[in-house]
């Protein structure tokens, strides 16, 4: 493995920070609700720089309006985006519906959605999980049912994420409920103005909006909208473009997390509590350290074997599961060192960090459920891992 920048790769990271340095807007302030609003002038000037340069899609093929990065450049471009804390674009479309509709989309839907992608227009919600549908996804009930030039959706998902701000979704649906249940699914690009279509918010117990329900009541969908064929929907949902694979961005993230941590002890120590350093806060603090440091060297593992064209496959669930549980770790680290003040929520006046540990305590729970909770992950690594056998 090679934990040194190529000449190449060091001259592109150089261009990546300096883009940085120039096009951040200069009063960004990273985690603050404001700056970071998808809709908000921030996250809309810097999407506007991205676009110019062709890098709200790095992993697209130049002739879909992406930047045709290599694996390498996408790692070190996500690096440097996540070292700077540069709000995220680009959301589902850039990283799920877009590659799904470039490969397997038609040239109409290509044309139709691509160009909305890139330009930040269009935003993608994930019509997936069902009430009785998570990790047994294949199991969805959620009907399509071909009358004439439509399909007519009748059923619910949950948990979509950015449903309340999507103008399409791209949903799983069984289109042949005889069939075993893999291979009666298709997938439908649903405008999300269509009549019949119903999105309820679900609040997390962190308070955010985050995600929703949605109900589709006699959806009329143009039958177009299929991607692929009828009933291979399973199949497309599994395939993605040449992506970057190592989430080196929450290896990161969890970093900084714990840096500003440490950064706050030194702070505060000797001033009374918050932030008393006790043997147990050193200590945790130290195990804190070591495991933002693995994270980082789990995302390398990654990046190194997609450089050699493998296929990270149980090593990604390592990354998940490790990264996710590492995080909840360190926020409850938080809470241990900042004490009664970690009742103070975002804007109490005496909250440490403006609240912003129990509001990650609280969010960092759902990091081991969303996209593949830890159990699941788990199995994968026992049985394709170790080849362990399935119990
Ligand atoms: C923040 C967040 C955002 C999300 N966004 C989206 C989205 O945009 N679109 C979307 O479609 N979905 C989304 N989801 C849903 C997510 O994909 C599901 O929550 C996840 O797949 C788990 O499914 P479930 O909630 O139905 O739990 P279940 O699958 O019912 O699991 C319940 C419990 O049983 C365990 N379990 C299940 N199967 C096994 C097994 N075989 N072996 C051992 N244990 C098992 C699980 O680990 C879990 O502890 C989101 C979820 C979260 C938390």
């Amino acid at each position: 493995m090679q934990f040194r920048d190529s000449p190449e790769e060091a001259t592109f990271r150089t261009a990546v920070r300096s883009f940085i340095k120039q096009n951040l807007p200069k009063d960004y302030v990273p985690g603050d609700p404001f700056s970071e609003d998808p809709a908000g002038p921030f996250v809309r000037e810097w999407r506007g720089s991205l676009a110019k340069r062709g890098w709200i899609a790095p992993h697209w093929p130049q002739e879909f309006g992406g930047a045709g990065m290599t694996v390498t450049e996408q790692f070190v471009f996500n690096e440097e985006m996540a070292e700077a804390r540069a709000p995220q674009v680009g959301g589902m479309g850039v990283a799920m519906i877009g590659p799904i509709l470039i490969r397997f989309g038609t040239e109409e839907q290509q044309k139709e959605h691509l160009p909305r992608i890139t330009s930040g227009e269009a935003h993608w919600c994930q019509g997936y999980s069902e009430p009785g549908s998570g990790s047994d996804l294949a199991s969805l009930q959620t009907r399509a049912v071909r009358d004439g030039d439509d399909y007519v959706i009748n059923g619910q998902k949950i948990w979509t994420s950015g449903a309340h701000r999507a103008n399409w979704m791209f949903a799983l649906t069984r289109t042949d409920p005889d069939a075993p249940k893999h291979r009666g699914i298709s997938m439908l690009l649903v405008d999300m103005k269509s009549p019949g279509v119903q999105v309820r918010p679900l609040i997390t117990m962190a308070g955010d909006h985050v995600f929703n329900e949605v109900f589709f009541q006699d959806v009329r969908v143009p039958a177009q909208n299929l991607v692929g064929e009828e009933n291979r929907g399973w199949y497309i949902g599994a395939a993605l473009l040449d992506f970057e694979r190592s989430n080196v961005a929450g290896s990161v993230a969890l970093k900084h997390t714990v840096a500003d941590l440490v950064q706050y002890v030194k702070e505060t120590a000797g001033r009374g509590a918050p932030g008393q350093v006790t043997r147990q806060v050193r200590n945790e603090l130290a195990d804190r350290a070591v495991e933002a440091e693995l994270a980082r060297l789990i995302s390398y593992r990654i990046i190194s074997m997609q450089r050699q064209g493998q296929i990270p496959n149980y090593e990604a669930s390592m990354n998940k599961l490790f990264r996710t549980e590492a995080m909840q770790r360190t926020t409850q680290t938080a809470m241990r060192l900042v004490g009664m003040y970690g009742n103070l929520y975002r804007g109490a006046k005496l909250a440490p960090r403006d609240g912003r540990w129990p509001h990650s305590y609280v969010a960092a729970v759902s990091g081991t459920i969303a996209a593949g909770t830890s159990e699941v992950n788990r199995n994968v690594i026992a049985t394709r891992g170790l080849g362990l056998p399935r119990s």
